[in-house]
């Protein structure tokens, strides 16, 4: 089994979009099981013991895609990736509080979500073990076992929260991040701060790493880092 590949539960009662999902998630080389409802999701999860769970929060049935998460989380660690019908604060709050790991918002490109599903796995599952914890962002290596980023081998010093979201854009390298993910991904759930937080950050980490950092301001979204 490849880094990236294994099985994916796909809980979602609309055809359209499972079978759109199911066709990227394949392409990558993952096997994926689809369910149409909350229950047989669960029993999908618990016979194939996946790699990750897609979950849609609206499902038929007696229980919803919240009720599905805490349940798997009541024995299970394996990340889920929730898929809300609106950028609902309510449903993003609610979603992490019960142990999602990410949420895309319908309607979502599944090219993106393919690539979020690889930054949760790399997230979750971390490097492999032979591997040092060394990530490339651009012209930096970004250590995440000495927490230090280096430019041509020379340590560049980065508050903690610098490097935090530094090590967050390396993990989601091509991913267009928007303020609020970054808020959520580097600051945590727990923290209510004001979205110009991430630019303040974004500033320095280009003030100190200089044209070393690829990192593109995506108009309208956010950052991105090539
Ligand atoms: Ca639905």
């Amino acid at each position: 089994m490849g880094p990236q590949t294994g099985t994916i539960v796909v809980v979602e009662d609309d055809p359209h979009i499972a079978d759109l999902i199911d066709m990227y998630l394949r392409r990558d080389g993952h096997r994926v099981i689809q369910a149409n409802q909350g229950e047989a999701g669960l029993h999908a999860v618990e016979r194939e013991k996946p790699r990750l769970v897609i979950l849609d929060v609206g499902l038929p049935g007696p229980i919803d895609g919240f009720e599905v998460c805490r349940r798997l989380r009541a024995s299970s660690s394996v990340p889920v990736m929730m898929l809300t019908a609106r950028d609902d604060e309510i449903d993003r709050v609610l979603g992490f509080e019960l142990g999602a790991d990410d949420y895309v918002t319908k309607p979502f490109s599944p090219r993106e979500l393919a690539a979020r599903v690889k930054a949760i796995i790399r997230r979750v599952e971390g490097p492999p073990p032979d591997k040092p914890a060394v990530f490339q962002a651009g012209a930096v290596d970004v250590d995440t076992g000495r927490r230090e980023a280096r430019v041509a081998g020379r340590v560049v010093p980065l508050a903690t929260r610098e490097f935090d979201l530094l090590a967050h854009f390396a993990l989601n390298r091509g991913l267009a991040l928007s303020r609020q993910q970054l808020l959520d991904g580097v600051w945590g759930m727990g923290w209510y701060g004001d979205e110009r937080t991430v630019d303040v950050h974004v500033g320095q980490l280009r003030k100190k790493l200089g044209d070393a950092l690829p990192l593109t301001t995506v108009w309208g979204v956010g950052y991105r880092l090539d």
